[in-house]
């Protein structure tokens, strides 16, 4: 028989924390708190895989999985010494997913279920009656919103016409017989809404709250966020049931959430906030303003609520010591939550914390001195795409700027952006190219659409742990919350401060590191590697094999990507620095030209152009090496578009603009990607690679000069098929190489390499090898003649293949590693063996994605090259792939 559910609690546990696929990750974590001996409220996992069961056979529970839950009832009860479904002291349990990997708030819970009409009575007589009635109606509310589907939001009515009846502001003015009064109109709305009683028995609340945990594992904020974040549907959620503690039995309770080092920050210190009094689901609303744990927290924040440290010092004495317990049990940084009832402390929850990219790396490096991980594993921690939030603009500090009000620095990074009110609004206007920071009142679950749309995000309500905050923080996006002083109203969307209206559409700017919210647009400053960041760059650095290199044309690129530390330039393609206005004439006089001639005349003005740029990248990049690709310009970019166009070009020739128009026509072509791009137009134009081969070796002799120091450029040809293109083109550079060398100093040296990036190409690798020096992969042009399908055009396909399941990732952004990789692995093997010694590196987009750079090192390539903000991305990834590498062969050795 498949067992299906694990208990735990009175000091053991039958799961553990390596059972996380079965059991989710909070009940993995339960049971291992549980079995550390930490105050763990008792309760029991159904594994993932009855959830799975549960799909697989039109939402039916699997057999024995009754029999099951009423053996772990059983011990339940044993243990809180309470009945489930009536009795004297009713046991009341709380409902949760759980699925793998955490997924906040987005499936369904239900607390305080158990209680029922009678069981109310029996709740009031060993509590108090007002806690008694709150409870239950609270229980109605959540219960019928996720099992039965009354929508919430009519309950809330109610309660904000009661309240306004009473003339009373919040809930805690409300008495027991509010409550008893609201509880009624509860389960009459209820009767109405659902057409049946709001079910009495226990055992089927119970029954009902395990379906609706299941199936909200299906609703349609889960799959965004699995969508979101590459998680499986196969992998199902747990559900855990579990006796309720109460933070809300009055002021000797409390409950809160906390983290073992500060998430924003990663400095080692205990930190996070609580409520007294309440229950767990306020502190994540944000609707209350939470206090501070510890009294440092407290007095740097300037807070005038006591802290836990002071005001309940026994119980932060002993959650301080589990907390302390559990970062060195699980070696990384927790967060945790916890319940304090009438004194006495419950541990409700632990898990690997998220935290900002910053914290990461502080935490990640701390870790590694403080002796409880190895700088290989601090390496490993880091996300390496998480990098880009530390490449992205800081405000500047010197810059002018009208602070309007201040939040709590929820995520860092700066964002500008035009307001926006709604979720649909900041993804519509995003779509449409606008650049949008949300403001909302708070966020919840359902807006995450427009939250990832959005630049940055701006709440008025909530603390550092409210949604906005926590999701923003995952997604590295700027967010300041609870930034008070705004006054958002949804209905005539606007948003009001020190007396002034914002509307849609005017600017803002929002310092997610410091709090500060601004009028208009504020300069930024550019990133810079420094810090833990630096540090674990040099961890990273010791570890890879692969090179880093990066594409980049402009002197400013090829400075970034050094600062970056890019270890050269691995494709600089020299059609991209035709495209500025000074240029662009000449560029396209030179494609329209129908002779040698006049082509070469356009050429002529294009050479010191080209010569000069030249310069500046090796005397940027001196002492590395340069990659510089020849033309390979798809036509239709680069010819003239419009009569404007057209005259502007005829002008620049001398030529008639209905005979221009006529060879524009001539010229263009059904598939240009497919066209007379990279090595045809060089073979059909030699004049165009003879002019480049002069601008490199001459920009190098010059630059040799300048800096004393030699420059071996590389020279790579675009889209070569067959051995007797490359020979062609590489006879002309070869000619004009002596040429130059031989009237100008110093002589430089060269290599001649191509791109592969055709699938003839790495079918034929062996003979190309013979004659070319190097090899870079252009996997963009690869990945789209290996499919057959367009570049420019495949997206709206994809996404439906994605969709399907046909494909798992976009082959455009992850290199697929059974066709395009085959084509690579055959290519490298091949290639070596016409020339051993042959250079290998890889410049399409995937050269900056971790996934195709793991790819990469088992392939084999000598260095990745990608633009230059994804320099570190590449760095991280190239030594990951390495230890990753030794990880699965000693694991399978
Ligand atoms: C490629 O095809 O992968 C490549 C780097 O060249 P481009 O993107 O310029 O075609
Ligand atoms: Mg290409």
């Amino acid at each position: 028989m498949t067992k299906w559910v694990y208990s735990f609690g009175g000091g053991e546990a039958e799961g553990s924390r390596e059972m996380r696929n079965l059991l989710g990750g909070k009940g993995a974590n339960l049971a291992e708190m549980a079995s550390l001996g930490l105050p763990v409220p008792p309760g029991f996992t159904i594994t993932t895989e009855a959830c799975n069961f549960y799909y697989a056979n039109g939402q039916e529970m699997p057999e024995g999985l009754t029999e099951q839950v009423e053996a772990a009832l059983a011990r339940l009860e044993e243990i809180q010494g309470k009945s489930f479904g009536g009795g004297e002291l009713p046991l009341l349990v709380s409902v949760r997913s759980g699925a793998r990997s955490s997924m906040p708030g987005m499936m369904d819970t239900v607390l305080n279920l158990g209680l029922n009409d009678d069981t109310v009575e029996e709740l009031a007589k060993s509590a108090d009656r007002r806690f008694a009635y709150d409870s239950y109606r609270r229980f109605i509310q959540m219960y019928s919103d996720v099992v039965l589907g009354v929508d919430h939001h009519e309950f809330e009515a109610i309660l904000e016409e009661e309240r306004d009846t009473r003339g009373v502001a919040g809930d805690t003015d409300l008495s027991a017989d509010d409550w008893v009064e609201i509880v009624k109109r509860f389960k009459a709305l209820v009767d109405e809404v659902h057409g049946a009683p709001f079910p009495q028995a226990p055992r089927d609340q119970l029954w009902g709250a395990i379906g609706a945990v299941f199936s909200s594992w299906m609703n349609a904020r889960a799959i965004t966020y699995r969508r979101l974040h590459d998680i499986p549907e196969s992998w199902g959620t747990a559900v855990n049931v579990q006796a309720m503690v109460f933070g809300n039995m009055g002021e000797d309770s409390a409950t809160g959430v906390a983290f073992t080092r500060d998430p924003a920050t990663g400095e080692k210190a205990l930190y996070g906030e609580f409520l007294i009094n309440a229950q767990g689901e306020d502190v994540v609303a944000g609707i209350r303003t939470p206090q501070y744990l510890t009294e440092k927290a407290r007095t740097e924040a300037g807070s005038d609520s006591p802290s836990l440290e002071t005001l309940m010092p026994e119980q932060f004495a002993e959650f301080l010591a589990h907390s302390n317990r559990l970062e060195e049990h699980y070696r990384d940084m927790q967060d945790m939550e916890f319940t304090i009832e009438r004194g006495r402390l419950w541990m409700l929850q632990t898990r690997n914390g998220k935290r900002t990219t910053r914290a990461a790396l502080k935490i990640a490096t701390s870790m590694a001195e403080e002796g409880l991980i190895s700088e290989e594993e601090a390496v490993m921690r880091i996300e390496p795409t998480s990098l880009d939030q530390l490449l992205h603009p800081t405000l500047d500090p010197k810059a002018e700027r009208t602070v309007i009000a201040r939040g709590l620095p929820a995520s860092p990074g700066a964002a500008s952006g035009e307001i926006v009110f709604s979720p649909d609004r900041a993804d519509f206007l995003t779509k449409e190219g606008h650049t949008v920071i949300l403001v909302r009142l708070e966020t919840s679950p359902e807006d995450i659409q427009g939250m990832v749309s959005a630049r940055g995000i701006l709440t008025s309500r909530g603390g550092m742990t409210s949604h906005a905050a926590v999701v923003a923080r995952g997604m590295g996006k700027p967010c300041v919350c609870g930034a008070g002083a705004l006054k958002i109203d949804h209905k005539t969307n606007t948003m009001l401060v020190m007396g002034k209206a914002y509307h849609e559409g005017d600017l803002i700017t929002i310092d997610g590191a410091t709090g500060e919210v601004m009028e208009g647009r504020v300069a930024m400053l550019q990133p810079e590697v420094s810090g833990d960041f630096a540090k674990l760059m040099v961890w990273a650095d010791r570890t890879r094999r692969m090179r880093v290199r990066a594409n980049a044309e402009t002197p400013e690129d090829a400075r970034a990507a050094r600062d970056f530390g890019a270890e050269g330039i691995g494709l600089c393609r020299t059609e991209h620095t035709f495209f500025q206005d000074d240029r662009i004439v000449a560029m396209r006089e030179m494609i329209v030209a129908e002779d040698a001639e006049s082509r070469r005349s356009a050429l002529a003005k294009l050479l010191p152009l080209q010569r000069q740029d030249f310069l500046e990248l090796f005397q940027t990049m001196r002492g590395l090496p340069v990659t510089i690709r020849l033309l390979d310009p798809p036509l239709h970019e680069f010819l003239p578009k419009g009569e404007h166009e057209i005259a502007e070009v005829a002008e620049a020739m001398g030529a008639d603009p209905a005979r221009l128009r006529d060879r524009i026509l001539e010229l263009t072509e059904s598939n240009p990607m497919l066209g007379s791009r990279g090595c045809r137009l060089l073979l059909l134009h030699p004049e165009i690679p003879e002019m480049q081969t002069r601008a490199i070796i001459e920009a190098a002799q010059h630059a040799a000069r300048l800096t004393g120091e030699p420059v071996v450029p590389e020279i790579m040809v675009p889209l070569v098929g067959m051995l007797g293109e490359f020979e062609r083109v590489k006879a002309v550079i070869d000619a004009t190489a002596k040429e130059v060398n031989a009237s100008g100093e110093p002589k430089i040296e060269y290599k001649v390499g191509t791109m592969i990036e055709l699938p003839r190409a790495a079918i034929r690798a062996r003979e190309i090898a013979s004659a070319a020096e190097f090899f870079s992969f252009g996997t963009n042009d690869l990945t789209q003649t290996t499919f057959g399908i367009s570049r420019d055009d495949a997206a709206s396909f994809l996404t439906h293949y994605q969709e399907l399941g046909i494909i798992e990732k976009d082959p455009f952004v992850t290199i697929d590693v059974d066709g395009v990789g085959a084509l690579i692995t055959l290519s490298v093997r091949e290639g070596r063996m016409g020339r051993p010694d042959l250079k290998l590196g890889i410049c399409g987009e995937h050269g900056g994605d971790p996934a195709s750079i793991r790819f990469c090192e088992d392939a084999g390539l000598d260095y990745v090259s990608c633009s230059p903000y994804r320099v570190p991305v590449a760095r991280l990834a190239a030594a990951q792939a390495v230890i990753g590498k030794k990880t699965a062969s000693s694991e399978t050795a």
